[in-house]
């Protein structure tokens, strides 16, 4: 039996990790109260304050994902859960922050770099606004740590070097320059990412990236898999999912344990409407 500390020392020389050393890693969008959200990226500022209500309960501590890696390293993530919200939209400046606030947790924002002050135009459906740079500045100086979400919001998998170069490099550097910080995590675009693009991303300097779905080889400190939380999430679901998710890394982490006859328990509470980030 290996203590975490000398798995998480394994790990680290290859980029590579164990399903069952990956922390639940929470994927959310929005925080607000629509009338229309037919992708469901957002969830009420109410659903949202009993979900943190739920992990403080529990013990658990809501982290941001650069923290969360840095306990990975020291073998201490037991209790950490990441908070991750993708696109950058401006209510989570507005009404998930302060719900942090009041539990002490932190959390990553992603923030699509060519976007800034302006709008999810990306998808089919309704409008909402995304943070201006001195809100993105607001947010980070509130200690929540910025990523980048890409310039643009594309699909990575299958882009051509140039694209790669100014979707994950770029994005870097230009929320580098916004913040005057090292920017350590990138989140992909619709969790869309293949071999090259995670590749980019290590070469463009970032020590993590954030995935949704990731295959058993794919996970690593490139590729972290997160689950999606939404408005039908309540405190009973959020249970059923924790224990979904426990029972998904101890099926994954037998040998031969997920087969195509014997797929990872997960259903509707561990899956994401579509593949949305
Ligand atoms: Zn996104």
């Amino acid at each position: 039996m290996t203590t975490g500390t000398a798995r998480a020392a394994r790990w680290l020389e290859d980029g590579q990790l164990k399903l069952r050393d990956t922390p639940m890693i929470f994927m959310y969008h929005g925080v607000a109260d629509v009338d229309e959200d037919p992708n469901q990226l957002c969830v009420s500022p109410a659903r949202f304050a009993e979900q943190m209500a739920w992990l403080a309960r529990r013990g658990l501590r809501g982290v941001g994902i650069a923290e969360l890696v840095d306990a990975m390293r020291a073998g201490r993530q037991r209790g950490l859960v990441g908070l991750t919200f993708d696109d950058g939209y401006a209510n989570v400046l507005e009404t998930a922050l302060p719900a942090l606030r009041q539990h002490g947790f932190g959390a990553t924002a992603y923030i699509i770099s060519d976007r800034l002050g302006g709008t999810n135009e990306w998808d089919e459906g309704p409008v909402w606004q995304l943070m201006t740079g001195g809100q993105v500045r607001e947010l980070a100086a509130a200690g929540i740590e910025i990523g980048s979400h890409a310039a643009t919001h594309m699909r990575l998998a299958g882009a051509s070097p140039a694209q790669l170069t100014a979707e994950i490099s770029e994005s870097r550097t230009s929320l580098g320059a916004l913040l005057g910080t090292g920017i350590r995590g990138f989140a992909f675009p619709y969790g869309s990412m293949d071999a090259a693009s995670r590749q980019a991303v290590r070469d463009a300097g970032y020590e993590y990236a954030c995935a949704v779905e990731a295959s058993t080889a794919e996970i690593g400190l490139m590729a972290l898999p997160r689950l999606y939380v939404g408005e039908q999430d309540d405190a009973r679901r959020m249970t059923v999912k924790r224990l979904l998710y426990r029972g998904r890394i101890a099926t994954r982490s037998r040998p031969g344990g997920q087969t195509p006859d014997n797929p990872p328990p997960g259903g509707s509470a561990g899956q994401a409407p579509r593949a949305t980030s």
